[in-house]
């Protein structure tokens, strides 16, 4: 770290403009978000700046001495010419102040963050002046992150601290703040309902209730792989979570999302590792909540396609655990995407059919057939093994083998790999080309153009 961050009193104290333009503007609306007094040197104002002092929110000095820098918390120097700005920042060191010339960065003691003002919550955000647009856009995920009234309710935390220490012993105090920003006051600040999570607060202060925070657990939709195609609500979780179990799919980069102290448990199915039965993961799933944490369950794409999510749910309902599903972006979505086009086409293929080809042991091969009719769009998932079967199967039931299909590997992942065959060709490509898991195979049977309805062809 070139620069150390650190959060200034403003209270009581008064901070030196110099300049009368747009930029010294911007820093004065910076400042003026503080208690700070506002001292605007310049022989001019622009109207905004003129109105300030006219309202007695800040007080213009027409000339430039050591003097009117002495004391001042801060120097923001913007004139907008050089040779005045080197004069201002010379005079400002003699006085002793911390100076901050704008656009220069060689003049500067100190740099504005990209901040993030949820007042009392304060974010400041730097790169060092290495990436100003790195740091804005860390801003915007942060802001994803902290909803807009999360001040108030830190606000009302700040007022109620007090008597939260006078009532509640100091064990039970860290899970009633818990309760606060993780729970049901929480939830209801990010509906915007802030009167009810003030409401909610002070309930539960004022009954005195035990805050043990309640366990519950979330089957959370990890997308496809890339990190950016999770949901926000996904995101979310995932910060809050104590302990994430997932999946052998789920990228690592969704994982870094995670809150850093959270436990991450993996429960995969890895060749030559010591596998995890459903049952089992069940059971920890549940023993983790009944401990009273925060518990994401983390699977590839959609959680609730091909997924499992049944028994997990199931089991948690019986458990009396409250349980949640966040839906994913699933792989034929992302397949999709990456061919650039969509999965269903008005009037071509108005069908879309999901379908696995890992049934449970014992059941009997899909009906494929069945499945692929003209109009229809078929995404086979966990198919790469028994696609040579499937091929079979619909050429014996005078499938059309010229139909398209595409192979695609690693959806939206940088080892993405995507192959264009026939239908009948597909084993032989699968044979030919080393295609990484996970793979989903996407084909093709668009309704003959004769088959379209007179207003579908209008259309
Ligand atoms: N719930 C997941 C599917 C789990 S089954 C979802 O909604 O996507 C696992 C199968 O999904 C894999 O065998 C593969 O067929 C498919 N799959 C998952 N991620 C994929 C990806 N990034 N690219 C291609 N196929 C993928």
């Amino acid at each position: 770290m070139k620069t150390f961050p650190m959060f200034l009193q403003m209270a009581g104290r008064h901070v030196v403009i110099v300049g009368g333009g747009e930029q010294a503007a911007q820093k004065a609306r910076l400042i003026l978000k503080t208690e700070a007094r506002l001292v605007l040197v310049a022989p001019e104002l622009d109207a905004e700046l003129g109105a300030l002092v006219a309202m007695g929110r800040a007080e213009q000095v027409p000339t430039l001495s050591v003097g009117v820098f002495r004391g001042a918390a801060l120097v923001f120097v913007a004139t907008g010419c050089v040779a005045l700005d080197h004069v201002a920042h010379a005079f400002a060191k003699e006085a002793g102040a911390i100076v901050n010339v704008v656009d220069r960065p060689a003049l500067c003691d100190a740099t504005t963050p990209s901040i993030l003002d949820r007042d009392p919550v304060v974010v400041a955000i730097s790169t060092e002046g290495t990436a100003p647009v790195l740091a804005r856009q860390i801003r915007s995920r942060m802001e994803v992150l902290l909803e807009p009234a999360l001040g108030e309710l830190a606000a009302l935390a700040g007022r109620l601290r007090a008597e939260v220490n006078q009532r509640l012993p100091q064990r039970e105090r860290r899970f009633f703040w818990e309760w606060v920003f993780n729970g049901p006051p929480r939830q209801a600040l990010a509906r915007g309902a802030g009167r009810e999570a003030a409401r909610l607060v002070k309930d539960r202060l004022a009954t005195g209730e035990a805050c043990s925070v309640q366990g519950r657990i979330a089957l959370v939709g990890a997308g496809p792989g890339a990190a950016d195609l999770l949901t926000l609500r996904a995101l979310r979780l995932l910060q809050e979570a104590d302990v994430i179990f997932y999946d052998r799919l789920v990228d690592p980069g969704v994982l870094e999302l995670a809150r850093r102290d959270a436990e991450r448990v993996f429960v995969g199915k890895e060749i030559g590792a010591s596998s995890w039965p459903q049952d089992r993961i069940n059971a920890v799933i549940v023993a983790a909540a009944r401990q009273g944490r925060q518990v994401v369950r983390l699977k590839s794409g959609d959680p609730g396609i091909f997924g499992r999510v049944g028994e997990e749910l199931e089991t948690a309902r019986a458990a009396g655990i409250p349980v949640e599903i966040v839906p994913g972006v699933t792989a034929a979505s992302a397949a999709a995407a990456s061919l650039g086009r969509g999965l269903t086409e008005r009037g071509a293929t108005d069908r879309l059919m999901l379908a696995t080809a890992a049934c449970k042991p014992g059941d009997p091969d899909p009906d494929w057939a069945t499945m692929l009719q003209p109009g229809t769009t078929l995404a086979v998932y966990m198919g790469v093994r028994k696609a040579p079967s499937m091929i079979r199967t619909l050429r014996a039931a005078s499938i059309p083998m010229g139909l398209e299909a595409e192979i695609i590997s690693n959806a939206s992942t940088p080892r993405e790999q995507i192959i264009r065959c026939t239908l009948g060709q597909v084993p032989e490509a699968l044979a030919e080309q080393s295609i990484e898991n996970p793979a989903i195979i996407l084909i093709r049977w668009s309704k003959p153009a004769g088959a379209r309805t007179r207003s579908e062809i209008a259309a």
